[in-house]
């Protein structure tokens, strides 16, 4: 296989029936909306398409709706729109920080949410040539029947590293979807599940269609540890969070990308009060991240090393929110 794009045909569908209709009927039809992350994967031979259903030219899906603090925002919707959007501050900034640390300007300008959400995982031995990914006899991800970085397990441990997942689980986010059998919405965190090659819970013919946050009080934020800092996917990206009761206590939600298969919601039983010493509770807090989360050898870095930073960028950010 050469690195070359593959044949395949374009649809362009001007409205979702459309689109259901042609992801129907058309055979090994997948979706393409900012096309970043697919078309980048066939060039590689990773995934194997038909034809395309480009949902480029469906208006309904690029609108943004911040209405007396709930906000909706269209799965077409542009990383670059929502990185420089003037509304998505205080309780929203976790969703614009996420979006303006995606990939480079040049991929944010046609790059859109819906994509970002449902972006294949990445693994070392994934992410590859053709030929290199055949020199070593392929994996569970791909054709093969072995996993390079849990051989004794039958289940591919590739990293999902979308950065905008987390930044909207902790706001309560949820996704509406509609398919053949109608619309249905669903918390975003259970769009997910904990398979590098079965990660969404999408049905056949589903498209994700927008996302729901509800009206939101306090600040959020969100940052990520990468190798090169302009353009890169997250090693592992932290949002959080933070609203005070009417205690003054402070209660925080925190959720993580890059070090699992899916992005995942790291449970913070108690708030710290107001009086509190903050030194131990942000101690436990770190030991609670470096629990919930599980790298694993699916990039150059060290999964220790990945482990220890992304509880230490939790603690930072969660401080610096208070
Ligand atoms: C050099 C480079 C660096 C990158 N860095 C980052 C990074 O730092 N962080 C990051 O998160 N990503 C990164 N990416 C990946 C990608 O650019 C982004 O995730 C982007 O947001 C994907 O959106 P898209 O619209 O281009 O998706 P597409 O490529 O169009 O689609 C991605 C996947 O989602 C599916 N899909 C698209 N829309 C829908 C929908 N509405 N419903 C259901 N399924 C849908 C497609 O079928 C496909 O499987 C990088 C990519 C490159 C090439
Ligand atoms: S985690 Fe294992 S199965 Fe999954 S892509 Fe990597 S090597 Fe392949």
């Amino acid at each position: 296989m050469s690195e070359f794009l593959p044949d395949f045909r374009l649809v362009r569908p001007q409205s979702l029936d459309q689109a259901i209709t042609a992801l129907q009927s058309e055979p090994g039809a997948r979706l393409c909306a900012g096309g970043t992350d697919i078309i980048v994967n066939m060039r590689r031979g990773l995934v194997e398409v038909e034809t395309l259903v480009d949902l480029s030219g469906i208006a309904d899906l690029k609108t943004l709706d911040l209405d007396g603090n709930a906000l909706r925002i269209g799965a077409g919707v542009t990383l670059r729109e929502l990185a420089q959007h003037p509304g998505l501050i205080g309780p929203y900034q976790a969703i614009a920080q996420a979006a303006g640390l995606v990939a480079g300007p040049g991929h944010r300008q046609v790059a859109t949410l819906g994509g970002n959400l449902c972006l294949d995982t990445r693994c070392l031995y994934y992410n590859q040539s053709h030929w290199w990914r055949k020199a070593n006899d392929f994996c569970l991800k791909y054709h093969g029947d072995i996993c390079h970085v849990a051989p004794k397990g039958n289940r591919c441990r590739a990293a999902f590293s979308g950065d905008m997942a987390p930044a909207l689980m902790v706001l309560d986010a949820s996704v509406e979807i509609i398919g053949p059998d109608g619309a249905r919405r669903v918390p975003l965190a259970k769009l997910y599940r904990e398979d590098g090659t079965d990660f969404l819970m999408l049905k056949p013919g589903e498209i994700l269609t927008a996302v729901h946050v509800p009206v939101q009080r306090g600040k959020s934020t969100y940052d990520k540890i990468r190798v090169r800092g302009a353009v890169d996917f997250p090693l592992a990206g932290v949002a959080v969070a933070w609203r005070q009761d009417a205690d003054g206590a402070h209660l925080f939600q925190l959720a993580v990308t890059g070090t699992n298969s899916m992005p995942i919601n790291v449970d913070i039983p108690a708030p710290l009060g107001k009086d509190e010493d903050p030194d131990p509770y942000f101690a436990t807090l770190e030991k609670l991240v470096q629990k919930a989360v599980s790298p694993q050898r699916t990039s150059t870095i060290a999964p220790h090393y990945r482990r220890l930073s992304v509880s230490a960028l939790a603690s930072r950010l969660a401080r610096a929110l208070i």
